[in-house]
């Protein structure tokens, strides 16, 4: 469907289970993110959470409103950066159209903002709830805005930006603006503009929020054809037919910031 992510994995250690082995890609150790930090409303959204989330697999992140879901997610994705705690990347990241590698893999915490930038432009493809389309432009240049400025000739990012919108579905409504689009379609343009810079990593947060089910469905298959075409796919959502859908390899059930350990299977 679409091209083999071009940031790899190294390898990394493997699973002894008898599953498929499995590469970590990303590592968290103690990781801590309190919001308004010495002020009276100060509080902590994420509270000592060490995980690590594998190559390859679809990692849930499910837990009520308020959990912490969406502030894990961006930690992950580089859009924030922790108050505590380290966080590491097990990627290789490439420069743009100069060549060579920006950053090999290693602990991102303390990387300065422009290196943060990079790695979160190149590594990772976002999908939010609220689509975060930006209206007055078409599908198309919706698509093609996370690719600037990456030094491409902007005929052949046009020409790749129409594949991925024709991968959707959505060929036809490449020239319409996106305040014209149904919710179905706005969130399959959403989709191919996570993956216009090719992302190894994808992170959906509430991806089905505001889709009915039918909808919500094609959406579970799509990020399962991500996984197929071996992205590594992060999704945050409390919506049971996301977390009964058989779509996650691997659930982190989290509760006031904090991961509740796996329930007792039944004897
Ligand atoms: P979830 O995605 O599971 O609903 P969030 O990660 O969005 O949870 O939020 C976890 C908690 O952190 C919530 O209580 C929320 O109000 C708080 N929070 C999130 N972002 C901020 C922020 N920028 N400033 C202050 N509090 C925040
Ligand atoms: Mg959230």
């Amino acid at each position: 469907m679409t091209n083999p992510p071009s940031p790899r994995p190294h390898s990394g250690p493997s699973t002894s289970d008898g599953t498929a082995p499995a590469e970590e890609l990303i590592r968290l150790t103690d990781v801590t993110k309190v919001f308004n930090s010495g002020r009276p409303n100060e509080f902590t959204a994420v509270d000592g959470v060490s995980l690590a989330v594998e190559a390859g697999r679809v990692t849930g992140l499910v837990g009520p409103s308020g959990s912490g879901k969406t502030t894990l997610a961006s930690l992950m994705g580089c859009m924030a950066r922790p108050t505590s705690g380290r966080i590491r990347l097990d990627l290789e990241v490439e420069n743009g159209s100069s060549g060579g590698t920006a950053f090999p893999g290693g602990e991102v915490s303390s990387l300065p903002e422009r290196f943060l930038t990079h790695i979160r432009r190149r590594a990772f493809g976002f999908i939010f709830q609220q689509f975060h389309l930006v209206k007055g432009l078409t599908a198309l240049d919706n698509v093609m805005l996370p690719a600037y400025p990456a030094g491409e000739r902007h005929h052949e990012l046009r020409d790749r930006a129409k594949r991925l919108l024709a991968t959707f579905g959505m060929a036809a409504k490449a020239a319409s603006k996106v305040e014209w689009l149904s919710g179905g379609e706005a969130q399959r343009v959403a989709i191919a503009r996570a993956l216009i810079n090719d992302p190894s990593v994808v992170i959906a947060d509430e991806p089905t929020a505001h889709l009915d089910t039918s909808l919500s469905r094609e959406l579970i298959a799509i990020l399962g054809d991500l996984r197929a075409a071996g992205r590594t796919v992060i999704v945050a959502s409390h919506d049971p037919l996301v977390t009964e859908s058989g779509l996650l390899d691997r659930v982190i059930r989290l509760r006031d910031g904090r991961v509740e350990p796996p329930e007792p299977t039944d004897p």
